[in-house]
């Protein structure tokens, strides 16, 4: 009986050992797990040492979580946003970092702008807005004034001389976006300084310019229409002022490119010229390659 006794008082401090031990176990590997759910860029390879090791690995970086952005409302890609999304969207511009009164950003956008001001002010750079969010309204009145000859053209010319609809809208287009095709809809854009290429090409705005190129990127910047040439062939001239927030822009051209078709094109001047232009491939998505990837 009492040889029985121990045996079990010892195999029961056994069991104990071993459920104590299971339990550590356990509990250690879970601890790991929450680490690393916690710190998902802390994994044994980060993505980026992966990159370095394989600077071409461009697949790869298509599997790294892309930041949370909802899919807008098809009416705000086309600019055509409502009073309580406007309000919930975009944020005023405050006056001393604009030009004028009056303007609004996507809240996004503006915040990340907010910071960029004050790094450029530190190095001595002033970042005025002289253009933020348009409505369709709004682009409608400066394409339909180019249209019929009541705002000239760069270059000094008239869209009037030119008698056929698709060589008018071409040239309109060569600096003005068709209603329901700007990235100005979005907010998420903006011209900073001045809309003349030649003023950021000496002096203080090359100064700005090369700030812009040298650090926008830090706070999610990027100039989406860079001079037309290989990298990007068709689309817009080349605008050294109109600078976008990728975060929010990057997946919104995505959204615009999967929704969008000719049939939400109209209500402007010309807007036949659209589809024959093919505005949305030439135009719309022709941008510069770091705007579309967040
Ligand atoms: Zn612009």
């Amino acid at each position: 009986m009492r040889k029985n006794k121990s045996a079990n008082k010892k195999s029961n401090i056994f069991i104990v050992l071993v459920v104590i031990l299971a339990i550590l176990l356990v509990s250690s590997r879970t601890c790991r797990l929450t680490r690393r759910n916690l710190n998902p860029g802390k994994s044994e390879i980060t993505s980026e040492s992966f990159h370095q090791q394989n600077p071409d690995s461009s697949t790869i970086k298509k599997e790294e979580p892309m930041p949370e952005v909802s899919q807008p409302d098809k009416n705000i890609l086309l600019g055509k946003i409502t009073g309580s999304q406007r309000d919930s969207m975009l944020s005023p511009v405050e006056r001393r970092y604009a030009n004028r009164d009056g303007m609004f950003m996507h809240r996004d956008a503006y915040h990340a702008f907010l910071k960029m001001h004050e790094a450029a002010k530190a190095d001595g750079v002033e970042l005025i807005i002289v253009s933020a969010f348009r409505d369709f309204n709004h682009q409608a009145r400066i394409w339909n004034n180019k249209w019929n000859g009541r705002q000239v053209l760069s270059g000094n010319i008239y869209a009037t001389d030119i008698a056929s609809p698709v060589e008018r809208a071409r040239e309109i287009l060569r600096f003005s976006a068709m209603p329901g095709t700007s990235r100005h809809h979005w907010g998420t854009d903006i011209d900073l300084n001045s809309l003349n290429n030649r003023y950021f090409e000496s002096g203080r705005g090359k100064r700005e310019y090369e700030w812009l190129r040298e650090n926008a990127s830090k706070f999610g910047f990027c100039q989406p229409y860079t001079p037309k040439g290989s990298r990007r062939e068709s689309g817009y001239e080349e605008e050294k002022w109109h600078w976008s927030y990728i975060p929010v822009s990057a997946p919104w051209l995505n959204f615009y490119r999967q929704q969008i078709s000719y049939d939400d094109i109209k209500g402007f001047d010309g807007w036949e010229t659209a589809r024959l232009l093919n505005v949305v491939e030439r135009y719309v998505l022709s941008v510069n390659e770091e705007c579309m990837n967040p």
